[in-house]
Parts: structure tokens; C-alpha cells; sequence
């Protein structure tokens, strides 16, 4: 079958690589300039920040298994750092323990190998599906948006398409089967304000990760204390999900410096960054996740994965929950 991918974050990675190893022809359609979606890594003159996802676990045996994988070929790498909860500037406890791995020498790297030798097209966004009638029965057309390109252009027809995308968009892109589009719309994500920030000299914390209660922030990380990244001191602080929603359509600017306020107040460092800068996430992790591994027609040859299906684990939003769904679509189609 010729199938169109529509995402190139892993679940849409992952499901690619595995129908393109069955010997379907896949071609993988992403908005943004880079793959990776989520798990992405951001370029400054202050070093790359892993603003997206920060670190992942492995829990189930396929992806124990392929992570061993990654790890072996140097895609990845433990994060051995030391994680505390902290309090108004106290840590008041170490962190939950675990095995944490992350990209290296960045999030991003994870995506990009496996993007290796797929027919990945960056920079196109799918704006809408439609079924048409062919001389080999029906297929799937995608309208294609391009920066450069001020009309859309039609792509295909596919055999098959999947929707690899948060949930919130795939509403949108899966409205020509209103059942599907009605299940993602019952798992959408939540917002997260991410601050990004470079300090000339040490803050001599002593922790690499921190989870922050009381604050703006959530969650701090020293993202130089993980392996293969450019030595300094480089920091992520992650707003909780209430104040993001509260705050989605603030400033840049103004979140920012509510952000270095909290940030100095948890750390209770007053050192003054060289470099601090902002992301919005609109979509970050699954408030409220779907129980399946995936969804798929066979009959209309349709389908979606991606972090908002729980495929298997207790929860969902997570990186493993994006490779099991892809992974467990793939295998469906087979
Ligand atoms: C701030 C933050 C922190 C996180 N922290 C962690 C963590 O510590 N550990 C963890 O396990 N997980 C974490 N996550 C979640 C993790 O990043 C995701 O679970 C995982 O990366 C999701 O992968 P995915 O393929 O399902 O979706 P995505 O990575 O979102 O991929 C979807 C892709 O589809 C593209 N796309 C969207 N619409 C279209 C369209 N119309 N046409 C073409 N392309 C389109 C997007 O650009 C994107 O590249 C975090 C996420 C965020 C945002």
C-alpha cells in the first residue's frame, strides 16, 4: 500500500519505519522544519535546551528493548542526574528514582535517525483529508500547505492515511470519520509555558532536576548536566499546567519575566541569566488519554497514534505512549 503519515514526531516515526519494513511505500508529512514534534531540541549562541519533552522511562519490554537499541547505537544515553522536590527554595525531598534516558546530544536525535531513510517532507501541512473515487476504488487525497506556496497543493492518492498529531488537531483532520474525531476530542492536551535559560556562572544548586511545588514552575531541569550537551549552565523551568492555561495568551515578554521571578523564588538564587527566552506548548501532554492503543478502519483503511492513546501503560502524554501506539498501528495494519 502507498499510506501518507501525517506527523513526524515518534508515534508517527515509529509507526513509519515499521510499515515501510513490511514493505509498504510511506510517505510522511510534517508542518514544522524538523522532525522530532515534541521531543525537540532548540538551537541558541547559549547551546541547545530540550524545551519539549525532558527525559523518557521505559516500562514495557518492546521499548526496554529498542531503547537498548538507541542506547547501544548512541541515539541515547542515561541521565544519572540527581533529583530533588523542592518548596519555596527548600528541597524537601530526593526525587523518585528511576531510569531515565534522554537524546544525545539532544531530545531531537531520537526522531532524526529514525527519520534516516524515510521520505519524510518538512515544512507541509496538512490542512484536510478527502476520500475520492479512483479507477482502483477509493482513496485518500491530503490538501498540502507550504510556506513557499501560497495555494495548497493536492497530494496522492494513498491507500491509507494516519494521523499522527495531538489530539486537538486531529479532531480537525479526522472529521471525514466523525467517530474518530469524536474520540480525539475527548482526549485533549494541555498548555505548557517553557522558560529557557543561561547563567554565565554555576548557581551551585547541587540537583540537575527539580520538582517544584508552589510556584508557577513545575518542574526545573539543568539540561547541561545531561550527557553529550555543550558544558554550561543551561536551565529549563516549566510552568504548571494551571497557570499555563490561566496564562496561554500572555506575552511572550511578560511570561518571561513571571517565569525568571519564579525561577529565582524556587531555586532561591538570585543570579541573573545572560539568555532567557520563552516557548509555548499549546499541546503538551493528555489531560485526559484514551484507553486504546490506536484507532484504525480497517475498512476505510484510516487511522491515529500518538501520546493521547494510553497503548497498554496506566498513563499517557509520554514518549513511551507515543512509541507503543505507533508501533501497535503498524502492527494493526500488518
Ligand atoms: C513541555 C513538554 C514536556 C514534556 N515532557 C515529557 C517528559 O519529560 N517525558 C515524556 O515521556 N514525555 C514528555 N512530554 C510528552 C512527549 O513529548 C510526547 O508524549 C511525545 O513526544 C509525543 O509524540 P507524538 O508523535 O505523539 O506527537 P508529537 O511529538 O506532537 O508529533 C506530532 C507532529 O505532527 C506535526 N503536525 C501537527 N499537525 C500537523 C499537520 N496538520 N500537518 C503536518 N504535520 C502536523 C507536529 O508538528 C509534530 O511534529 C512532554 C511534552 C512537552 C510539550
Amino acid at each position: 500500500m502507498h499510506i501518507a503519515i501525517i506527523g513526524a514526531g515518534l508515534s508517527g516515526l515509529t509507526c513509519a519505519r515499521r510499515l515501510q519494513d513490511q514493505g509498504h511505500c510511506v510517505t510522511v508529512y510534517e508542518k514544522s522544519h524538523a522532525v522530532s514534534g515534541r521531543m525537540s531540541t532548540r538551537q541558541t549562541d547559549f547551546g541547545g535546551f530540550d524545551h519539549g519533552a525532558q527525559y523518557f522511562t521505559a516500562s514495557s519490554a518492546a521499548f526496554k528493548a529498542d531503547v537498548a537499541a538507541w542506547t547501544k547505537a548512541g541515539w541515547v544515553a542515561p541521565w544519572k542526574g540527581k533529583f530533588v522536590a523542592l518548596d519555596h527554595g527548600k528541597s524537601t525531598a530526593a526525587g523518585k528514582s528511576g531510569n531515565r534516558h534522554v537524546g544525545v546530544p539532544g531530545m531531537r536525535s531520537v526522531g532524526v535517525h529514525l527519520a534516516q531513510g524515510l521520505d519524510v517532507r518538512t515544512g507541509q501541512q496538512v490542512g484536510q483529508i478527502e476520500r475520492i473515487e479512483t479507477g482502483k476504488g477509493e482513496q485518500w487525497l491530503l490538501a498540502v500547505h507550504c510556506d513557499t506556496v501560497p495555494i495548497a497543493a493536492s497530494a496522492g492518492p494513498f491507500d491509507a492515511v494516519i494521523v499522527a498529531v495531538p489530539a486537538d488537531q486531529a479532531t480537525t483532520l479526522l472529521s471525514v470519520v466523525p467517530a474518530f474525531a469524536k474520540a480525539a476530542g475527548k482526549a485533549l492536551l494541555v498548555p505548557c509555558w517553557t522558560l529557557m535559560a543561561a547563567f554565565q556562572d554555576s548557581l551551585e544548586l547541587g540537583y540537575d532536576g527539580a520538582w517544584v511545588s508552589n510556584s508557577r514552575l513545575s518542574w526545573l531541569a539543568h539540561d547541561a548536566s545531561k550527557p553529550g550537551r555543550r558544558p554550561g549552565e543551561h536551565w529549563i523551568g516549566q510552568a504548571s499546567a494551571a497557570w499555563s492555561i490561566e496564562h496561554l495568551e500572555d506575552e511572550p515578554d511578560r511570561v518571561r519575566e513571571k517565569l525568571l521571578k519564579a525561577f529565582h523564588e524556587a531555586t532561591g538564587s538570585q543570579v541573573q541569566p545572560v539568555f532567557a527566552t520563552v516557548h509555548r506548548w499549546r499541546y503538551s501532554k493528555a489531560a485526559t488519554p484514551l484507553k486504546d492503543d490506536c484507532l484504525w478502519n480497517k475498512k476505510l483503511r484510516i487511522g491515529a497514534c500518538g501520546d493521547w492513546f494510553s497503548a497498554g501503560l496506566d498513563g499517557a502524554g509520554k514518549i513511551e505512549n507515543a512509541y507503543l501506539s505507533g508501533a501497535a498501528l503498524a502492527a494493526l495494519i500488518a
